[in-house]
């Protein structure tokens, strides 16, 4: 979910650490709503400002999130999230201005107390929600290259291997991608920059691909491509157009080194509804490494 709004798991990690210690913060602030109820005090600024929900830790710490990264406003999620916050905020500061007012509706009273509690259950649901997504996202993102994790390419495939199945017309294809002489850049430059340059390949890759298109790291420098709705016919020219634009691409590892050139080899392969997981996999290596023998830099179609 939050790399629709272009973050990294790195950040992600970050956004997910700083909302869970506002959310405990905040329960902290219902605590003390609770007690000066039942020992009771009166309920203070915190509690009676208009607003209290922009001055409260949760409040404080989503705005300081989305003045450093403005796109997370952008989430649905993220929307109603700040819409009940405010909204239990109003309802706690009804009830607290019923609560030390002097003629008190025990009717009144209970039904604003319901509120306070549905609100406060709903907004935590919506938090909890949000940090589900995120882990979810984080358990199966690469860390290194944000690209999708191998779970994740099993169940696609498993998904699309069942769709097919059931509707013969259907055509979609898997592509093997394996950097050409990977190792060198190693050996030549170091791991860090062998790293910056896995980064820069698969969001070359990403970029160039149709959204609805998946990049998956399989392992090391190897990624698969998962194009859905995709004829084999099509496969031709929309991947010589991403091995072609690839190879001329110019990776900046850091502002003084001279840029860096890769290629890669690419198998193609249509998923075929009657074979596993594994057949069709195997289908997209074959033709990848046919594309390793045959010179590299290449597309096969296995
Ligand atoms: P080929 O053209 O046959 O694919 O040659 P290659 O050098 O790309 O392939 P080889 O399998 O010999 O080497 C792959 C290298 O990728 C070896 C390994 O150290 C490196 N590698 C794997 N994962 C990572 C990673 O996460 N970061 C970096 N920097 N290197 C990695
Ligand atoms: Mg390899
Ligand atoms: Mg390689």
């Amino acid at each position: 979910m939050l790399e629709e709004v272009g973050l990294t798991i790195v950040e992600s990690r970050s956004v997910l650490h700083r909302l869970e210690v506002a959310m405990v913060s905040h329960e902290e602030w219902l605590a003390e709503f609770h007690r000066a109820l039942l020992c009771g005090g009166t309920l203070g600024d915190e509690y009676m400002a208009v607003d209290a929900h922009e001055r409260c830790r949760f409040g404080l710490e989503l705005k300081s999130l989305l003045a450093k990264k403005g796109e997370l406003g952008e989430l649905i999620l993220i929307q109603d999230i700040l819409f009940l916050h405010h909204r239990m905020h109003e309802i706690v500061r009804q009830f607290a201005d019923y609560h030390h007012s002097e003629t008190q509706d025990k009717q009144m009273l209970s039904r604003l107390y319901d509120e306070v509690i549905a609100k406060r259950m709903a907004f935590r649901w919506l938090v909890l929600a949000f940090d589900h997504n995120v882990c979810y996202q984080i358990l199966h993102t690469d860390p290194l290259t944000n690209t999708l994790g191998r779970e994740k390419l099993l169940a696609t495939l498993q998904r699309e291997i069942h769709e097919i199945a059931r509707h013969p017309g259907r055509e979609s294809l898997i592509v093997m991608v394996d950097v050409d002489y990977f190792k060198r850049i190693n050996d030549t430059y170091g791991h860090v920059i062998g790293d910056r340059v896995l980064i820069e390949v698969s969001r070359f890759i990403k970029t160039n691909l149709r959204p609805t298109d998946l990049v998956f790291r399989y392992g090391g420098e190897e990624f698969v491509l998962f194009l859905s709705n995709t004829p084999l016919s099509w496969a031709g020219v929309l991947l010589e157009r991403l091995r072609q634009r690839l190879s001329e691409y110019e990776i900046v590892t850091s502002p003084l080194a001279h840029p860096l050139t890769v290629t890669a080899s690419f198998g193609v392969a249509q998923i075929c509804g009657t074979e596993s997981i594994q057949e069709n996999v195997d289908r997209a290596d074959k033709a990848m490494y046919h594309a390793k023998r045959s010179g590299r830099n290449r597309v096969v179609m296995g």
